[in-house]
């Protein structure tokens, strides 16, 4: 047993963990950073996506950029351009080893491979317990391994489950140009499902079968077989046709109640356990990076620590209803997702669910989807938390 003071401790070395270490190196912190993690070791089991603008965070690993998606919901399908937003991805084995090697470097930043048990506060300081019984203290804990306690149940407990096949094919058959973001599957039933597309060459591209519903999928066989039949009906490939190089597998959960800023007073919530991810969407990568980017400014000036602050209520209204409408009628959702794409700019979509809209253009949104089900939605939550 042993005990070790630092300044900080980053405790979960994965998106949000290492995005905030990358800020505090980069923005030259000098304190004692730990970051610890059960393994740094390098993993290729997520994809992160995010729309932005001109200037998205890590340039250098930006894997691969899109400014165009087929989309496909009932009676709609067609090609949508992105003008002020482009459509970005970073690999996971990229982000860990560009972070990792930067802070390799730097003396302030220790990096510990352990499993992490718990974590206490008291108003001086905050400490963590590893599995190995060994304390660690510092001033504060910024963690992305354990959900906090929430005040109250999800009302709405949804999860967002997906399964992909990176495969390399035989010919080219993909457009290296254009991503799907939707692609819906109307045959499914008791949730909403689409296939979700990103070419990174002709002849390579990541294909993933993407749920919306309460419960994952029995068994892994249903999104591999719909994702077998996607790619013989679209892309007319049979099995002897492509390698699946790499396999995604995901859970995201999308959940309605505020996370709390805190796990207590000193220990700070991070990445998806801190409420990043957005309830109705799944997104959490650019979240995250606008939050470390603003808490790493005040640490490195030597300010309290800026809390994380949760959207604001009118999007978290949104979410619940959107969550409802999930929630409640497949058909209604498929309505809503091909009217918001169809009547509107997918720069305009994306505004919204960066929740960077002013109340009128949030009017214009709502005003092109399907009223009914949000009228219905709103009487089911007139009272919310
Ligand atoms: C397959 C997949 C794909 C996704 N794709 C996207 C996407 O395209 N765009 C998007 O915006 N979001 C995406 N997400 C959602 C979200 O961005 C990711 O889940 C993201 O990794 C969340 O970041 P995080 O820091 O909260 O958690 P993580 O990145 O999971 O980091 C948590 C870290 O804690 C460590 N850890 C856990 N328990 C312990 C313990 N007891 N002791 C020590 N260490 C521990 C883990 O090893 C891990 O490194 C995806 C999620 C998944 C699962």
């Amino acid at each position: 047993m042993s005990t070790n003071k630092f300044d900080i401790i980053i405790a979960g070395g994965g998106l949000s963990g290492l995005s905030l270490a990358w800020n505090l190196a980069k923005g030259g912190y000098e304190g004692e950073v730990l970051v610890i993690d059960s393994t740094f070791a390098p993993q290729n089991t997520k994809t992160w996506c995010f729309w932005d603008k001109a200037d998205p965070p890590f340039p250098e690993i930006i894997f691969k950029k899109w400014k165009k998606t087929y989309f496909s919901a009932l009676d709609f399908e067609g090609f949508l351009y992105m003008n002020k937003y482009s459509y970005y991805c970073i690999r996971q084995s990229d982000f860990k080893e560009f972070v990792l090697t930067e802070l390799k470097k730097r003396k302030n930043f220790t990096l510990l491979e352990e499993n992490v048990l718990d974590f206490s506060s008291n108003k001086n300081k905050a400490a963590l317990v590893t599995k190995n019984s060994d304390t660690y203290l510092a001033d504060y804990i910024f963690q992305s391994i354990f959900k906090p306690e929430v005040d109250r149940e999800s009302k709405y407990p949804l999860v967002q489950h997906f399964l992909g096949f990176e495969i390399k094919t035989t010919i080219p058959v993909f457009d290296p140009a254009t991503i799907t973001l939707m692609d819906f599957d109307e045959s499914f039933e008791g949730g909403v499902a689409f296939m979700y597309v990103l070419p990174f060459k002709g002849n390579r591209a990541l294909i993933e079968y993407t749920v919306f519903s309460q419960e994952p999928l029995k068994s892994k066989k249903e999104y591999r077989s719909k994702i077998r039949t996607y790619l013989k009906e679209k892309y007319n490939l049979e099995k002897e046709d492509y390698e699946v190089k790499r396999k995604e597998y995901g859970e995201i959960p999308m959940e309605d109640q505020k996370y709390p800023a805190t796990y207590s007073s000193k220990v700070i919530n991070l990445g998806t356990m801190g409420g990043f991810t957005k309830p109705s969407t799944g997104y959490t990568f650019k979240r995250v990076q606008n939050y470390v980017k603003i808490l790493s400014e005040s640490l490195i000036k030597g300010k309290e620590p800026v809390l994380p602050a949760g959207s604001e209520f009118r999007y978290r209204y949104y979410d619940l209803l959107i969550l409802h409408i999930l929630s409640n009628s497949d058909k209604e959702s498929l309505k809503v997702f091909r009217d918001l794409f169809k009547n509107n700019t997918l720069d305009d979509v994306f505004d919204f669910l960066s929740e960077n809209t002013s109340i009128l253009e949030d009017l214009k949104i709502m005003s092109s989807v399907p009223s009914i089900p949000f009228i219905k939605a709103i009487g089911k939550n007139l009272k919310v938390k």
